[in-house]
């Protein structure tokens, strides 16, 4: 691992780098970002690879925390490197005005790979862009415009994902949102066909993510699928965190053998070395938006020659590795290992849950993630907090990650939450679950929640709203071409009621 004054970034000393760092923070970048980051004690990150971030004082950290899910293959993994390496030295990005072949591949490999009759992409940069192209999608195939979500819900931070998703603190701000957006309980399906009638489209994310990792029940994105069938509606999966063997399968929607109208994908799409995002659509639906209209949904930077260089090797990393394997398996192993700790502090710990790699630890109090992050930071892992829910805390490490990283990863955890027990003692439980709380006054700054949305009680910076609202596959075999209609439940645009 290299960890050298070369990677100081040009200055004398550690302290150096990180007070030039945290300064730039504070006057340039988000000032109670940076105050909050710097009480949690958040070093600077200098150098990656593999499951490792090394610190400017050369500390290696186990990235449990993933980078929310884009590490899929670890940092810079050497397949995706060596191919982004290869064609900066072609093509960096899309002159647009000719053919991009990669851009064409990478479009045939999703379309092999995703399951079903997904056969025609659209790529993005971000995970909120790819929603926002799967909303437009889908108001523009159907002619409709009701778009039902669900509750805790995340679909990203853009205005027209924001109108999708389900936190209002996030939400709140940015008033008036998109009108038509209509939220249901997540997991629930008794009143779904009802609500979609005359909806163009019935958004979700197959196991809840950044709502605090919720896997719903068996058989709900079936229940989803006929109802979105009765109705006409389009069945968008958010994949942008589930997907691409993160909990266990290549795509979640394998969980339950179905196949969306959309789907969207972002995060690890290129293996943690290029920002790229893609919605990938059935034909029918796409023809009904767009077979007229080639212009009316476009990007700049998306499907640009690097993105696609590095997601189409990382496609064949995560396929010809099995990745989806072993998340299934490692992903047995934390989930595993969480429990043991919730035994151990089960004042602290008041639920585990999860699936492959995607492993939500609940808290009995909000108090206590504010200890266990900084306490674990200091024992070397890192580990997040899920966006919409403030007391659970997700463990997200690369899908490449090994046993015994987990168990290194665990052991620390269980030192952590016995620290954080140590120094708060017994707080009791948060009376809602899953609602943000305000309170900081356990004295521990909140932290990794910081890196999107730090909270302060310096109202005068960051007014705070009110938080109280607050593997069977169907189709393709993988890497086998697609034939057609034969596969899975083709869909036609009439069921849309469109051409
Ligand atoms: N959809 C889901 C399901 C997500 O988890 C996220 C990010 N957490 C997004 C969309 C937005 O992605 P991005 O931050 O890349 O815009």
């Amino acid at each position: 691992m290299r960890a050298s004054v070369a990677d100081l970034y040009g200055c004398a000393t550690p302290a150096d780098l990180a007070a030039e760092t945290f300064e730039n923070y504070r006057t340039y970048l988000n000032p109670p970002l940076a105050r909050v980051m710097k009480l949690s004690g958040s070093p600077v990150e200098v150098y990656a690879e593999g499951c490792t971030i090394v610190d400017q004082t050369g500390k290696a950290y186990l990235d449990f925390a993933g980078g929310y899910g884009v590490f899929t293959l670890g940092h810079r993994h050497p397949r995706v490197v060596a191919a982004v390496r290869d064609q900066l030295e072609r093509m960096a990005l899309s002159g647009r005005t000719m053919f991009n072949p990669l851009m064409g591949r990478l479009a045939k490999r999703l379309a092999e790979i995703t399951p079903g009759d997904l056969t025609i992409s659209f790529f993005a940069n971000s995970g909120t862009e790819a929603v926002e192209g799967a909303l437009k999608l889908a108001r523009a195939a159907t002619k409709r415009t009701r778009i039902v979500t669900t509750e805790g819900a995340y679909h990203g931070k853009t205005i027209g994902a924001l109108s999708a998703s389900g936190r209002e603190a996030f939400r709140a701000p940015f008033a008036p949102l998109l009108d038509g957006i209509v939220h249901v309980p997540f997991g629930e399906t008794a009143q779904l066909a009802q609500v979609l009638d005359g909806a163009a489209a019935f958004i979700v994310e197959p196991i809840q993510g950044e709502g605090g990792v919720h896997v719903p029940p068996p058989g709900y994105l079936r229940a989803v699928r006929e109802a979105c069938d009765r109705t006409g509606a389009l069945f968008i999966a958010d994949e942008v965190q589930t997907g691409l063997g993160r909990c266990g399968a290549l795509f979640a929607c394998d969980r339950d053998g179905v196949v969306p109208d959309v789907m969207t994908l972002a995060k690890g799409l290129s293996g943690g070395v290029m920002p790229i995002g893609a919605y990938i659509a059935r034909p029918a639906v796409w023809n009904a938006a767009y077979g007229k209209a080639p212009l009316l949904h476009t990007s700049t930077f998306g499907g640009n020659e690097l993105a696609c260089a590095a997601a189409l090797a990382a496609l064949g990393v995560l396929v010809e590795d099995d990745l989806a394997r072993n998340a299934a398996e490692r992903g047995n192993e934390l989930l595993a290992a969480a429990r043991l700790v919730q035994a151990q502090y089960p004042a602290v710990i008041a639920a585990v849950r999860g699936a492959g790699l995607l492993v939500g630890v609940e808290l009995t109090h909000e108090g206590y993630g504010g200890a266990i992050i900084p306490e674990l930071l200091k024992r070397g892992v890192t580990a997040a907090w899920t966006l919409n829910a403030q007391r659970v805390i997700r463990l997200e490490p690369p899908l490449i990650a090994t046993s015994a990283q987990i168990a290194r990863a665990m052991e620390a955890f269980a030192a952590a939450v016995g620290a954080a027990f140590e120094m708060l003692g017994t707080l009791g439980t948060d009376e809602a679950h899953g609602t943000p709380r305000t309170d900081e006054a356990h004295g521990t700054p909140r932290t990794n929640e910081a890196h999107e949305t730090p909270r302060t009680n310096e109202a005068h910076e960051t007014p705070r709203t009110n938080e109280a609202h607050g593997m069977p596959r169907t189709k393709k075999a993988h890497g086998t071409p697609k034939t057609g209609e034969a596969h899975g439940t083709p869909k036609t645009g009439e069921a849309h009621g469109t051409p």
